[in-house]
């Protein structure tokens, strides 16, 4: 167990590096500009510091190296699709697990299955992809997260929760046969990375009993919710964190995941139900067209073992608290430097508020997408916007949407920079903050009709 000391730097050492290079300033400018100011369409070899997301880009341990050596890759019935699910009902104490390619393959497989035209399906905040399966399923994906999430500057332990009043109202609204399901992402990564209490999991869980609307989790993140229950709340703190994400899990009836966050691979996902045999042959139904057999759903034999073996480190103690503590680490400075940021930091990433960072930049204009174009311009720091930007239009009346909380997300790769480079990002985003009354807002050059953000070009508004 490492201590107040040996807990103050990294819990692993580097056996493999990956030479970065830097452009210079002139280059960078050019770059973003031929870029249509659009970070998506930057090369990544034209990145420093990338900070556009930590799925997919986690840093492999050793012991998930030499798994992938260990795959089989017999079409049915592979010893790590096994091992795979020996993992899962170890760590969650679920009994029936389907692969499949990453997060959004296990909701497409799911939800047609959940959910009947016109219903509704309740949650926090709903990831981009999840709402758009929602979508396609006819189902109605609605947001309610505790409106103490959208106060970015005042501490609360839990801005993740679900305001559990407001559901239940909803739900005598609209009568529990329109509800299809209620879905918990845990961490919230929409309001900031930020978890669920156990207590708001099994508050929502009641409501649910009560008006028999099944509950499942959106798991991509429970290793980094885990460990926030056990710092901050009252009952949770000499438990193991295998302990509490057996509990978070225990209310559910199933989990959609993406393993390429806190599962810490390159790809895959998964399907998973605590004891619903009736459903789990349904999925395994719905997997075989859509992801391939029910015993890799999309993946390779050594992505299930590299799987298997990154739940298992994932939930490590020592590895989370480094983790935690290296996003907050870089929150910690911004806030120092008067920087306004989305407070408590999250799990996964640290989210500057846009609005607040560019007072008289109008949101139609983009801010948070302006600061992270300066970011690039500054120290080739490649950020992401949650805003604006990516909210899009009004699918009925056409109007920008406008959401409450427009943030830059610095979003932190797991064990791939060191906090040196986060000394390196502070800096960069003081400099842009010192100069932050000259940055203009952005506007379109060409708008694509959907998810805009990924490939849209932009100008400077003269
Ligand atoms: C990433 C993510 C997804 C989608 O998973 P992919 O692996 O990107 O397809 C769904 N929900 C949440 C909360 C996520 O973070």
């Amino acid at each position: 167990m490492f201590d107040e000391l040996t807990k103050m730097a990294e819990p692993y050492r580097i056996k493999m590096v990956e030479p970065l290079r830097v452009l210079s300033r002139e280059e960078r400018i050019a770059k973003i500009k031929e870029a249509g100011y659009n970070l998506f369409l930057l090369k990544s070899e034209d990145v420093y510091i990338d900070l556009l997301t930590d799925s997919g880009t986690s840093a492999m341990s050793d012991y998930q190296w030499a798994g992938m050596m260990m795959g089989d890759e017999a079409y049915a019935g592979s010893r790590n699709f096994i091992h795979l699910c020996e993992a899962v009902k170890d760590i969650f104490g679920y009994n029936y697990v389907v692969p499949t390619h990453q997060g959004r393959g296990a909701e497409r497989v799911l939800f047609p299955l959940l959910i009947k035209k016109g219903q509704y399906v309740l949650g926090n905040m709903h990831f981009d992809t999840t709402k758009a399966h929602i979508e396609m399923a006819g189902g109605i994906a609605v947001d309610m997260v505790i409106e103490e999430a959208k106060d970015t500057e005042n501490y609360h332990p839990f801005k993740g929760n679900i305001d559990v009043e407001r559901m239940e109202k909803f739900i005598r609204e609209k009568g529990p046969e329109n509800i299809a399901f209620i879905l918990v992402t845990v961490t919230c990564n929409s309001a900031g990375g930020q978890p669920v209490s156990i207590e708001n999991i099994k508050e929502v869980k009641r409501v649910a009993d009560k008006y028999g609307i099944k509950l499942f989790i959106d798991a991509a993140r429970f290793a980094e919710n885990a460990y926030f229950i056990k710092q901050r709340e009252k009952g949770y703190e000499n438990k193991s964190i295998k302990e509490i994400v057996r509990e978070m899990f225990s209310y559910a009836e199933g989990f959609t995941m993406s393993a390429k966050k806190d599962a810490l691979v390159n790809i895959g996902g998964m399907i998973a139900l605590k004891d619903d045999e009736d459903l789990f042959r349904k999925v395994q139904t719905m997997v075989v067209p859509l992801e391939g057999f029910v015993t890799y759903g999309g993946l390779a034999g050594r992505d299930m073992e590299a799987m298997a073996r990154g739940l298992e480190e994932g939930i490590n103690e020592d590895f989370l608290c480094w983790r935690i503590n290296q996003v907050k680490y870089l929150g910690d400075k911004l806030r120092e430097a008067g920087i306004p940021i989305q407070y408590p930091t999250g799990g996964h990433a640290v989210f500057i508020d846009g609005k607040k960072f560019l007072p008289h930049v109008p949101q139609e204009q983009f801010p948070s997408q302006a600061i992270c174009v300066e970011l690039y311009i500054e120290a080739g720091i490649r950020a992401v916007e949650v805003g604006a930007f990516l909210a899009g239009r009004d699918p009925v009346t056409k109007k920008e949407i406008l959401p409450d909380m427009d943030f830059v997300r610095l979003t932190i790769p797991r064990r791939v920079y060191t906090n040196s480079h986060m000394d390196v990002v502070a800096e960069a985003v003081k400099r842009v903050y010192a100069r932050r009354h000259s940055i203009k807002g952005l506007r379109f050059v060409y708008e694509p009709p959907i998810l805009r953000h990924f490939t849209a070009r932009l100008e400077p508004v003269e």
